[in-house]
This record gives C-alpha cells, sequence and structure tokens, in this order.
C-alpha cells in the first residue's frame, strides 16, 4: 500500500486560513489502512479545525466526506454535485489522488492534507515501512525476494558495500543492510548460488529518471 502520514496541524490550517467553506475529502484505501486520512481522520482534522475557528471567532461551514479510492475518477465523481460551492477542498489521499481530483474538478482549489511517503507494509500495529520503490522491472527474483532498491540505501545491485558491518547499514546501526537481508534469504531459500551472480547496471528508464509513467493494458481498454 501507499504509507503516508498527516501534515502537521498548523500546516493545514495555515493552507486554509482564508477559507470559510471548506470541503475534506478523505479516501477509503490505502490512507485509511495507515491511519492518516480516512474517515475517522476527516472527522479528526474537521472537528481540531472547528476548534481552532471558533477560538480565533473565524467559524468556518465543513463538510466532510469519505470517497472509496480518490484514484478513480467513479468515486471522484460522487463529488460532482456540491464540490463546487466550497472555496477550498481538502484532500487527505496521497499524491495521486489529490492530483487526479483537481485534474477532475479544474476550477475547485485543492490542497493536501497528507505527506506521502512510500510503498510499503504494516510491519506491526502503528508501524508501517518501505518495501518498494516502484522501479517498473522487478528483480525480486533474483534477491530472494528482498528489494535491493529498497532495501539497501544506496540501491545497489550487487552488495553489500563496503559500509555494511555487522549486518547493519552505516547509515544508522538501527537499520539493518538490504544485502545481508538478502544474503541471509538466499542462504535459507538454498539459492546462495544466485548471489554469485553479478546483477547487470540497471536500466533506470522504467523507474522516474525515465519520466512520468503509464501503464495501458489494451486487452482491458473501452
Ligand atoms: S525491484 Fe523494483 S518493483 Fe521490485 S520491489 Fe524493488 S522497487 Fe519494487
Ligand atoms: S550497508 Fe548494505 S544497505 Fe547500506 S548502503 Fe551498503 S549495501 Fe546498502
Amino acid at each position: 500500500m501507499i504509507v503516508a502520514e498527516r501534515k502537521p496541524l498548523e500546516q493545514i490550517f495555515s493552507m486554509i486560513e482564508r477559507y470559510k467553506r471548506i470541503l475534506i475529502v478523505g479516501c477509503g484505501e490505502c490512507v485509511t489502512v495507515c491511519s492518516a486520512g480516512g474517515k475517522k481522520e476527516v472527522e479528526i482534522l474537521a472537528s481540531a479545525l472547528n476548534m481552532v475557528r471558533s477560538k480565533e471567532g473565524i467559524p468556518a461551514e465543513i463538510r466532510q466526506e469519505t470517497l472509496e479510492r480518490q484514484c478513480d475518477g467513479e468515486y471522484l465523481e460522487q463529488l460532482r454535485g456540491f464540490i463546487g460551492e466550497y472555496e477550498v477542498v481538502i484532500s487527505m489521499a496521497c499524491g495521486a489522488g489529490v492530483q487526479f481530483m483537481a485534474e477532475k474538478y479544474k476550477n475547485s482549489l485543492v490542497l493536501p492534507a497528507l505527506n506521502t511517503k512510500f510503498i510499503g507494509v504494516t510491519e506491526e500495529q502503528g508501524v508501517w515501512s518501505e518495501r518498494c520503490h516502484a522501479c517498473g522491472d522487478c528483480k525480486l527474483h533474483l534477491t530472494g525476494g528482498i528489494c535491493p532498491i529498497a532495501r539497501c540505501s544506496k540501491s545497489l545491485l550487487n552488495g553489500p558495500c563496503g559500509g555494511s558491518a555487522n549486518g547493519k547499514c552505516e547509515i544508522s546501526p538501527e537499520v539493518i543492510c538490504g544485502w545481508q537481508l538478502i544474503i541471509e534469504r538466499l542462504s535459507d531459500l538454498g539459492q546462495l548460488e544466485k548471489y554469485e551472480e553479478i546483477i547487470p547496471i540497471n536500466d533506470w528508464s522504467t523507474n522516474r529518471d525515465g519520466g512520468p509513467r503509464k501503464a495501458v493494458r489494451e486487452d482491458l481498454r473501452l
């Protein structure tokens, strides 16, 4: 899932300080799972905003909505009937959702309430960690299912580097060396011979370096 966290309340409040009619829109998918932008977080943001505005003597008219997803046009359509009545829309989706809403509603000011962090997993309750950089050319079959791009701080395709010590990455004693994980996993799988194979220099054109990407499935198009 895409992992995000809410921007500091002060930052959100200062983005919208001049507006009185405010629509807050949550997203029911990834950002709900990581407790950043679902229905509950929309309610918390709305009530914090209400409190601050009443204290300041400049009350706001706030509407709360939570869509199934903001990265799908069919769900964004649910806002069409009333989005124009609001001076500003605060989206609690990831960056993709915020932008897609702004594309669909060109006359609406759509602002982000979250910082989108990474593609990751729920490690334990309240802890999310990065697993994938969406490089566009998955190499997990070569590395025992541990991502060298996301888990190695230098995204090395052949490692570890000279900074690996006692299984930890040189950036922090808290961070396990990604290549240590790969070697251990290959060893557990009885596939350590894969470690001896040099992975060729990466073609980064499938990554963000190749420009904005698009996925097209002709068989699914209408
Ligand atoms: S190799 Fe690329 S696609 Fe596969 S997990 Fe790593 S970043 Fe993601
Ligand atoms: S110590 Fe390991 S994880 Fe850190 S940069 Fe070197 S190879 Fe990558």
